[in-house]
């Protein structure tokens, strides 16, 4: 694909997503807030049909998986135990110019992509991506005797120390100082997770503790992560805040190699069952020198997205790093021993990472057609059926006719008991409603017409060969 079709097909996605109710920029209203997105029905039918798919092939339908769901706020040595306060950051170049700041990696350093001069952009600096917060009402001056609280969300601040550091100061005050001043309690620091593993690692012991299970056994947990990206991009495949399904898988390290092998095998069923064509999905083998230091191996699934090959997914064999930073920094013992002898050992651990706007992005970039249908252009999505938002829509073939409303809304009801995921849909005419229909992916459309009340039996249309058949309403 050139890269003006690949923008193209992009648009065309966004497009749709926001026109038929999937996805809206975040406070659109306001004028949007970059790097968050709103998932409208449809959307947010289809993320839950992906999460709820993860959850029932790797949790539920497994023996050796524990489900968590942690809280979002953690204790602030939870990162710093992580090494995310001291190193999750990205390199932020600013131009001298226009003052326009990039991630360095992303783009060419010796030219501004926004006001174009040459040579104007700065010397490239760490910038963490965690989004801090305050936990509780403890916002406090230097020193208590020197501050007075007007209410929680705002503090007079007076020094008496040398007069000089006076005035008032919002709670949510960028800087959280004043004059120099810091004005919140140190220990009252948190972030918003910028990934679900910490919290299953934090709940490893409790899971033992708790279950017992036989090693290997994995933790699972899915929710929502933020990252205080420096540059969002390309619709929701880069947010700030988006949502992460993890599983910590725990082995003996003499075995980590069979239980990476099984998760590959097990990543690949996944891409299967979301309906990513193989020759989309590659395996990026990371290479020895670039590496995080903790794992000893990676790999980043790639997709071909619209916007080119980028990670949908990664595989790591991520050693006893982060069990093993726990034991020293909280002081508790990770220890598992092994069944039946008195042999312990902190596990090993695999870690299948899945972003689920990646995930779903790759779904509907697959889905995504446009073909001819009778001369005209049609656009539908070729959602898996059982990832599709809608399964049936129901119409009647008039809606003037009380008749045919009384039977298509008789129909409407037993199929939506039935498969809960069925729409009613008597706007415009037939044809209007189909390519509606086929816009958000709906798999069968079913229209009442007067043969149905002679007979019981109904239209059903197939979106992807727009072919109509004839059955009894009881085989739906
Ligand atoms: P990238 O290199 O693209 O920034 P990463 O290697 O930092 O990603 P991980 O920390 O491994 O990503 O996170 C695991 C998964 O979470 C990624 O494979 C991706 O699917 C998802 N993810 C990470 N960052 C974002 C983001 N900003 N927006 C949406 N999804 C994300």
């Amino acid at each position: 694909m050139s890269e003006n079709t690949k923008n193209e097909k992009m648009e065309a996605i966004v497009s749709l997503a926001k026109r038929r109710g999937f996805i809206y920029q975040g406070s659109d209203i306001y004028g949007g807030l970059s790097g968050t997105w709103d998932f409208g029905p449809l959307g947010v039918a289809l993320k839950r049909n992906i999460m709820n798919l993860w959850w029932k092939m790797f949790v539920s339908d497994r023996e050796d998986m524990y489900g968590v769901d942690a809280a979002i706020l953690m204790n602030q040595k939870v990162w710093k135990a992580s090494g995310h306060v001291d190193t999750f950051s990205d390199p932020l170049v600013e131009c001298g110019n226009c003052k326009a700041r990039f991630r360095a990696d992303q783009v060419d350093t010796s030219k501004c992509p926004t006001c174009g001069k040459e040579g104007t952009m700065g010397e490239a600096r760490q910038f963490n991506m965690m989004f801090k917060t305050i936990v509780g009402p403890k916002y406090l001056s230097v020193d208590r005797k020197q501050e007075e609280y007007i209410d929680v969300a705002e503090i007079k601040f007076r020094s008496k120390k040398d007069g000089s550091s006076s005035g008032t100061c919002d709670i949510n005050n960028d800087s959280h100082e004043l004059n120099g001043l810091s004005l919140y309690d140190k220990e009252s620091v948190s972030y918003l997770r910028p990934e679900t593993a910490q919290g299953i690692f934090t709940n490893y012991k409790n899971i033992v503790d708790c279950f017992y299970p036989d090693l290997p056994f994995g933790i699972a947990q899915q929710g929502k992560a933020f990252r205080n990206e420096i540059s969002p991009r390309d619709f929701i495949f880069r947010s700030r805040e988006f949502e992460q399904m993890e599983i910590e898988y725990f082995v003996n390290p003499n075995n980590w190699e069979e239980a990476f092998d099984m998760w590959r095998k097990l990543v690949w069923d996944w891409c299967d069952a979301i309906g990513l064509p193989r020759e989309s999905v590659h395996e990026k083998d990371i290479p020895a020198d670039e590496l995080a230091h903790y794992s000893k191996r990676t790999i980043d699934f790639m997709f071909d997205f619209p916007i080119g090959r980028e990670e949908l997914l990664g595989l790591a064999y991520r050693t006893d790093f982060d069990l093993g930073n726990i034991q020293r920094e909280a002081g508790k013992s990770m220890d598992y021993v092994i069944k039946g002898t008195n042999e312990k050992l902190v596990p090993h651990v695999i870690e299948p990472s899945f972003g689920v706007e990646r995930a779903l992005m790759a779904v509907l970039s697959t889905a995504y057609i446009e073909d001819e249908v009778n001369g005209e252009k049609r656009i539908y999505l070729k959602l898996p059926e059982h990832l599709a938002p809608i399964k049936f829509a129901v119409s009647p073939l008039l809606k003037n006719k009380p008749e045919l409303v009384a039977k298509a809304r008789e129909v409407y009801s037993t199929l939506k008991k039935k498969h809960g995921a069925v729409m009613w849909d008597d706007n415009g005419n037939i044809g209007k409603r189909y390519r509606r229909q086929d816009e958000i992916g709906t798999p069968h459309c079913v229209v009442i017409d007067f043969d149905t009340l002679e007979n019981d039996t109904v239209t059903i249309r197939d979106r992807d060969t727009t072919e109509q058949k004839r059955v009894a309403i009881s085989e739906l």
